[in-house]
C-alpha cells in the first residue's frame, strides 16, 4: 500500500502516524505501506513554491534514504508528484527535481496530473527531458483524465505505467471538473481491457485513493478490500485472465516499487 505522504498532501504533519497502521498491518500481515516523498499540487504547500529544483531534489533524496521529519522511516516513492492544469512553475521544478532523484537513485516516481488530457504528455516530456527514467513512473488518476480510450493507448505508447486509481468512485458530478463525466468501475474496466487488448498489460496499475472517510466501511464505504472483493471478480467475468490480473495487482507493482 502506499500513502501520499508527501508535502501538501498529508494531513498530518508527522510521519510517526503512518508508525501505528504500519505495525498493524504488518502484524496481521494484510500488507506493507510505503510512504511517499515530494512535493504536492502547488497551492496545497504555499511555504515550499520558491524552492529550487536542487533543494527539493535534496529533501526528498534525504527522505528516501536517511528517513523524514526526524525518524528513522525512509520514504519508498516520490509522489504523488502534484501537477495542476496548466502545469505551475514550482510543480515543474518538483517534476524535474524528482527526475534528477531517479536518475541518481533509481526510485519510484508517481505522479498526480492535471485535469486536462493533454497534461500527462506534458508531464512526462519534462520528466524525461530531466533525465527521469519512464520504467519507474506511474501516472496515476487516467480514469479521469482521459475520457476516449484512443488517447488513452496513444498516451501509453510512452512506456510509463497508466494508473486507474478511483476504483470504488461513482458520481454524476464531478465537483473538481464539471465537464468530466466521471467514468465508474464498469467502464474502468472496459479502459483496462482496451489497453491490455493494446498489448499494454505489464503497464497497468490500479488503486482506491481512498482519501475520505465516507469511503472507509466503518462509515458506509467499500472499504480498502473493495478491489479483492468485487473488481477482481468482475474482471474476470469480463475476460481479463487471472494471469493478466496477476500482473496488474501483484508482478507490475513489485516491478515499480522495488530499486
Ligand atoms: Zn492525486
Amino acid at each position: 500500500m502506499v500513502d501520499n505522504t508527501n508535502l501538501g498532501s498529508n494531513f498530518i504533519d508527522d510521519i510517526n502516524f503512518l508508525y501505528k497502521p504500519k505495525q498493524a498491518f504488518q502484524k496481521k500481515q494484510v500488507s506493507t505501506l510505503f510512504a511517499g516523498t515530494g512535493y504536492y499540487v502547488e497551492s496545497s504547500r504555499p511555504e515550499t513554491v520558491k524552492l529550487t529544483v536542487e533543494e527539493m531534489a535534496a529533501h526528498m533524496k534525504r527522505e528516501l534514504q536517511d528517513g523524514c521529519d526526524g525518524s528513522s522511516i525512509k520514504c519508498g516513492v516520490i509522489g504523488e508528484v502534484g501537477c495542476s492544469w496548466p502545469l505551475l512553475p514550482s510543480e515543474k521544478r518538483a517534476l524535474q527535481a524528482a527526475a534528477q532523484v531517479n536518475v541518481d537513485i533509481g526510485c519510484p516516481v508517481i505522479i498526480h496530473p492535471g485535469r486536462d488530457d493533454k497534461a500527462p504528455q506534458e508531464i512526462v516530456r519534462v520528466y524525461q527531458e530531466a533525465g527521469g527514467k519512464v520504467d519507474k513512473l506511474i501516472m496515476s488518476h487516467l480514469d479521469r483524465t482521459f475520457l476516449s480510450e484512443d488517447k488513452l493507448v496513444e498516451f501509453a505508447a510512452l512506456g510509463c505505467y497508466c494508473e486507474f486509481d478511483l476504483f470504488g468512485i461513482e458520481l454524476t458530478h464531478y465537483q473538481q471538473k464539471e465537464s468530466v463525466d466521471m467514468p465508474g468501475d464498469a467502464t474502468r474496466i472496459k479502459s483496462i481491457k482496451s489497453l491490455i487488448n493494446s498489448g499494454y498489460e505489464d503497464k497497468i496499475t490500479i488503486s482506491q485513493d481512498i482519501h475520505t472517510k465516507h469511503r472507509m466501511m466503518k462509515y458506509g464505504g467499500h472499504g480498502f478490500s473493495h478491489i479483492l472483493l468485487n473488481i477482481i471478480p468482475k474482471m474476470l467475468k469480463r475476460g481479463i485472465s487471472q494471469e493478466q490480473i496477476d500482473k496488474i495487482t501483484k508482478v507490475n507493482p513489485q516491478k515499480w516499487l522495488a530499486y
